[in-house]
């Protein structure tokens, strides 16, 4: 009798999305400006080992404002924050660097216009979550939240005719898409955002494994229990057929018993992930006999965006006294 092969099907494309990319590198880079330590208000991406390697270089993450030394530097993180946390930052005479996923300010600039234009805002997120708590933050007095489908029931408008949706941009596609079939239901003329909110690299990532976990066993996803787009990975995986679904931030978290009559493994990460703990997974794996890596490609992802241009503008005037 002949031993299956034992295969791993590697998601692409996983980890680093631009928009943590961005966030990682403003904290690099303020380092190198502006001398340690740097603070960082809430965790700069929801992973621990990138937060471990900030740490050990200098940065200082903190929860609060207040927490920050009058006069210092203080960066905001990729989730984006709540107009008043600017302010805060101004009243303490800290210098804040924004690194605030532009995908993100997006869905701001879209909740500050429909509230000006006086419309109440249904925003589908997570409760709790840092990027719904900034986004609220915008027009608390416009924007209710709805966490998922179950959420319909409590939503009350004052106008029917004028109400919008817009999202997390982290989400489940296939859950929101239900919320939103729901909130329809309820409010006919409901509007719909101008552009998809949920971001390109959530959906992407979503996509190619929804492709391959009907071929797996197991579907393991690199990523933390705080990132909602690591998480919304492992249900998409164990919806679209994988047997079972596991996050793990690393390799050795990975029990053999997960492993065992299993000959396909999934494989993915969230869009903070770095991608050698990636590589550490499939190192892991293949000890373990599974040594046939397949990449399955969704989609070519280019996006690149820039740096925060107060930062930018500092680096210049650094580089130009040097
Ligand atoms: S997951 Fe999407 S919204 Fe979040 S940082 Fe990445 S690109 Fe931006």
């Amino acid at each position: 009798m002949t031993t299956p092969r034992k295969r791993v099907l590697l998601a692409k494309p996983r980890g680093y999305c631009a928009g943590v990319d961005r966030a990682v590198q403003t904290v690099e880079r303020a380092l190198e400006t502006y001398g340690a330590p740097i603070y960082v208000r809430k965790q700069i991406v929801h992973n621990k080992h990138v937060v471990s390697e900030l740490e050990k270089r200098g940065a200082i993450f903190v929860e609060e404002n207040e927490e920050v030394p009058e006069g210092a530097t203080v960066i905001f993180s990729a989730h984006g924050v709540a107009p008043v946390v600017y302010e805060e930052a101004k009243e303490r005479n800290l210098r804040a660097i924004d690194a605030t996923c532009p995908l993100v300010t997006k869905v701001h600039h879209e909740a500050r216009r429909f509230a000006a234009d006086d419309y109440d805002i249904l925003l589908i997120g997570h409760e709790g979550h840092e990027e719904v708590i900034g986004t609220s933050g915008e027009a608390p007095q416009h924007i209710q939240l709805v966490d998922g489908p179950d959420g319909v029931d409590k939503v009350t408008v004052r106008d029917p005719s004028k109400v919008v949706w817009l999202s997390q941009t982290t989400l489940s596609v296939d859950e929101t898409l239900e919320t939103v079939a729901r909130l329809k239901q309820k409010l006919p003329l409901l509007q719909s955002p101008p552009s998809d909110d949920i971001c390109y690299a959530t959906q992407n990532r979503q996509q190619v494994v929804k492709q391959i976990a009907a071929e797996c066993d197991v579907v393991i996803v690199v990523g933390s229990r705080n990132s909602s787009n690591s998480v919304r990975l492992v249900e998409v995986a164990v919806d679209a057929g994988a047997r079972a679904g596991y996050l793990v931030d690393f390799a050795h978290e990975i029990q053999d018993e997960w492993l065992e009559g299993a000959t396909t493994v999934g494989l993915s990460s969230g869009a903070s992930v770095p991608e050698d703990l990636v590589t550490d997974v499939i190192s892991h794996l293949a000890a373990r006999g599974f040594d046939q890596l397949e990449e399955i490609l969704a989609a070519e992802e280019r996006l690149v965006f820039s740096l925060p241009q107060e930062l930018k503008r500092d680096m210049k005037a650094a580089a130009a006294q040097r």
